[in-house]
Order: C-alpha cells, then sequence, then structure tokens
C-alpha cells in the first residue's frame, strides 16, 4: 500500500509504482484539497485499468490530531530547561521562543501539572509546569527546532478530542463521491466513534469498509471492541509509538495482528517501515527485517507513508517491498495456520471457506477459484496462512477493489452467464489458465454457490484437475 502525493504526481512514478506491485494506495487528507485528491483517485483507476491492474483506494481522515498553530519566522529553537507555554489564547501565527498558539482549544483542560507532552513525534519533549487560563506552562526536557503546526501527544494517551472533527465529516462526503474502497477514521477511542463514521459514510452514499487506525493509548486498550465494530484496523506506528512508548510497539503490533485475524478482520502494518528511502535508493537491513517481519507476523498489508508520497525513490521503495513481501510469504513460518481450530462456524459460507483451506493446506492444491459477490468468502479463506493464491472472481467491480487489501487474495473479473455448473467450473478453471496461475494436472479448488448473483450464498466445494474437464451436470 503507498500512500500518493506530490512525489506521485509524475505520471512515469505512477506508471512505476503500479507496476512495481502497489495493491492499494492511500489518499490522505492531512493534506491537499478535494479537488487534488479527485485527480489523484482518477488517475490511478485510469492507470491501473490500462496496466490490466485492479488497485484499491483507501481514504484516510485527518481526524483531531491536535497540533500547535503557526510561528512568525516559520520556527524557533527550544533549549533545555527553557520555560515554553503552549497558549490556547495566543494569535494563530504569532508563535515565538516563548509561547505558541493550539488548534484544539480544549487542550489546557486535558493537561496537568506532571504530564509529559511530545511534539513532533516525540522529538521534543515538555514537562507541564503549571496549566492556567490556558496557558499550558511547561519546560523544555529534549530540546530541537519546533516548526509550524507540528502535532502534541501526550505520553500515556488520554487527550479528550473526539474522533470525528468538523473537516473528517466534509470529508467523507469526498470519499464517498470518489467511490472509495476503505475510510480510516484517525485517533478513534472506542467503538462508537467506528460506527459514527460507518453511518456518516453511508448517508453520504458510500460503500467503503471502515478502517480502524489504533494510534491511541486508549484504541489499544479497546482493541477488541473496535475490531468488533470495524472492518479493518491499521496499526499506526507513528502517533501510536509517541503514546505509548516505541518499546512496547512490537509486541502491540503482533497482538492486534494475531486478534484482527482471529476476528476475520483486516489489518495494516504502517509508518518509517522504508522511511530511510525517502532519501536513499535501498532500504537499510533493518527496514527489510521490519516488512518481512510485519509479514510473518501476519499483516495483511505494509504501508509507506512520505516514501512515495514525497520521497526521491517512490518506485524502489515500492520495488523493494513487493520483493521483500513475496519472499516473506514463502517461509514456513507463513503458511501455518490454527486459525479457528477450536470454533464452531456460524454459517454455511464461512464452514465452506475453512473446509476449502483445511483441504488445499493438506492436499496440496495450486490455487483456490472464489466465486463471489461480497468477498466475503476469500476475506475468511485469507485468515488461514496458507501461501496459496485466492482468486476472488467477481462481476463486481468493488468487490475486486476490496480484495485488493487482503493478503493472498487476487480480484478477478468473473461473469457467469449459465446455470450449468460444470460450464462455470470450467470457464473459472481456464480463466486462471490463462493468467499463468496453474497448468495441467495442478488441482484447484473451487467454491461458489448454488444460486450465484446471491450474496452469502456459498455452500459448495469442488476440487478439479487442469485439464481433466468434465461435462456432467454438477
Ligand atoms: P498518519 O497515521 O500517517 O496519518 O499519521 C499513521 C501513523 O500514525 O502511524
Ligand atoms: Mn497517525
Amino acid at each position: 500500500m503507498a500512500t500518493l502525493g506530490p512525489a506521485t504526481d509524475d505520471p512515469k512514478v505512477l506508471d512505476g509504482i503500479i507496476q512495481a506491485g502497489v495493491d492499494v494506495v492511500r489518499i490522505n487528507f492531512s493534506h491537499g484539497e478535494p479537488a487534488e485528491h479527485q485527480r489523484r483517485v482518477e488517475a490511478v483507476r485510469n492507470r491501473a485499468r490500462a496496466h490490466g491492474r485492479q488497485v484499491g483506494v483507501l481514504a484516510d481522515l485527518q481526524g483531531p490530531k491536535i497540533r500547535i498553530d503557526r510561528f512568525k519566522d516559520g520556527s524557533v529553537i527550544l533549549a533545555e530547561g527553557d520555560q515554553f507555554v503552549l497558549d490556547a489564547n495566543w494569535p494563530a501565527t504569532e508563535g515565538n521562543r516563548e509561547r505558541v498558539g493550539l488548534t484544539y482549544k480544549e487542550l489546557p483542560n486535558d493537561v496537568n501539572r506532571g504530564d509529559t507532552l511530545l511534539l513532533d513525534d516525540g522529538r521534543i519533549v515538555l514537562w507541564v509546569e503549571k496549566v492556567e487560563a490556558g496557558e499550558i506552562v511547561c519546560k523544555v526536557m529534549v530540546s530541537g527546532k519546533l516548526s509550524n503546526n507540528k502535532g502534541i501527544n501526550r505520553q500515556g494517551g488520554g487527550l479528550s478530542a473526539a474522533a470525528l472533527t468538523d473537516k473528517d465529516m466534509a470529508d467523507i462526503k469526498t470519499a464517498a463521491a470518489l467511490e472509495a474502497d476503505y475510510l480510516a477514521v484517525s485517533f478513534p477511542r472506542c467503538a462508537d466513534d467506528i460506527h459514527l463514521a460507518r453511518k456518516l459514510l453511508r448517508e453520504a452514499g458510500g460503500q467503503g469498509d471502515i478502517v480502524a487506525k489504533i494510534e491511541r493509548a486508549e484504541a489499544v486498550q479497546a482493541i477488541e471492541e473496535i475490531l468488533a465494530a470495524t472492518d479493518a484496523v491499521m496499526v499506526a506506528r507513528g502517533d501510536l509509538g509517541v503514546e505509548i512508548g516505541d518499546a512496547e510497539l512490537p509486541a502491540v503490533q503482533k497482538n492486534i495482528i494475531r486478534l484482527a485475524r482471529s476476528m476475520n478482520r483486516v489489518v495494516i502494518t504502517a509508518t518509517q517501515m522504508m522511511e530511510s528511502m525517502i532519501e536513499n535508493p535501498i532500504p537499510t537491513r533493518a527496514e527489510v527485517f521490519d516488512v518481512a517481519n510485519a509479514v510473518l507476523d501476519g499483516t495483511d498489508a505494509v504501508m509507506l507513508s512520505a516514501e512515495t508520497a514525497a520521497g526521491k525513490y517512490p518506485v524502489k521503495a515500492v520495488a523493494a517491498m513487493d520483493r521483500i513481501c513475496r519472499e516473506a510469504e514463502k517461509q514456513p513460518i507463513a503458511m501455518v495456520s490454527d486459525h479457528r481450530l477450536n470454533t464452531r462456524f456460524g454459517r454455511t459460507d464461512e464452514a465452506i471457506a475453512m473446509a476449502a483451506m483445511y483441504t488445499a493446506n493438506h492436499l496440496g492444491v495450486r490455487a483456490i477459484a472464489s466465486l463471489t459477490e461480497s468477498g466475503s468468502t476469500p476475506l475468511w479463506m485469507s485468515r488461514i496462512s496458507s501461501g496459496i493464491p485466492i482468486y476472488a472472481l467477481t462481476p463486481h467491480v468493488a468487490t475486486r477493489r476490496k480484495v485488493t487489501l487482503y493478503r493472498g487474495v487476487y480480484p478477478v473479473s468473473f461473469k457467469v452467464e449459465t446455470t450449468d455448473h460444470a460450464v462455470v467450473n470450467k470457464e473459472a478453471v481456464d480463466e486462471l489458465v490463462r493468467r499463468g496461475a496453474v497448468r495441467d494436472g495442478d488441482l484447484v479448488i473451487i467454491t461458489k454457490g448454488d444460486l450465484m448473483g446471491v450474496h452469502g450464498g456459498t455452500n459448495a466445494m469442488k476440487i478439479v484437475r487442469v485439464g481433466d474437464m468434465f461435462t456432467g451436470s454438477d
């Protein structure tokens, strides 16, 4: 997954990242105007079509990121031991070495003497000496340059801002108009934040799925209820690391990924994955390991931020990620699974999905062809680690775009025009042969419903050998 920005506006770069393996692009409402996002989304869809690819779109809301206002001179240098005041009543553009304004006027009500505030992702650390009349008087503990509009986090979390701002509500309408496949909610605290975002998206006519960005300490506490409410989560390591501490991140990432998969949710791992590639054409060894480890943890997607949006080597960053993911997916530990071993299935289609994966893992099939309307069956299948490609065959473009985020699932445009199941099976297999996914002698599992065209109708699994096609009427 790659974030779009000025660096990907160059048509050669956009073509390059699509060819290098991007499955989903992120448009970031923290920067830019609706017209700019619309232009980018149109360009991606046009170029994806030109390359015969399907690329999903994730629209990422800015959320209530708490920020300082601006400085008269753009930035100041703070020295250790200095006093520095965050002042809710200070004019927006008049910041100086002594004080700066706040975009979130309620902040002084949320902090107390003794709190630690982290500015600019923790590059500047302030200790709160006292709070009075809208002023937060701080002592500088970690010094450095502080520039306009940098973010503020409180160590340990607990800032009260509601998850959806007025700007977010307007941006949800834009996301709906863009037919975004996913809407990412920034800084949600609880399930209600997710329910509200989905409700507003539906009211605006959007059909996308919801991604809850886990980037507050509270969200880690409420992870199970948030997972139950959402379709997908993002391990948003940038803001989350600032709130809970960087040393806690690896364990939290592993837990969120494991829990998300066990609850049949999709998971994205994000931020600083290839950070050094903003400036350099090759990743560090540590970055190679980080991407590979996220894949081994079971993530569906790994995300690039500034590496593609504003970096010097966006195409090389995507190509490096693609190469590392493919290799990591081949590792045996990425292929074993105890998913739902001890649970009862609530639905026939889920049971078929699980039976297909059990069979696939134990029989040795080359590919799985899932004829699907909504994409649920391939989603369930992809919660099982197998390393076996799952082709989602569907006539619906919205489903083809949605499954781009699912690990190991590949969208295929496929229309069923007959009620003869033997003909449908043959057409499905022929389609995989055409793509070079399977060849004569390979085993393929096909899943589908009796009544094709019905959501949730998958009730059958068939194992076929390519080349031995049959003309019976099953
Ligand atoms: P952002 O979210 O890039 O929108 O800040 C991701 C993160 O915080 O890691
Ligand atoms: Mn964030």
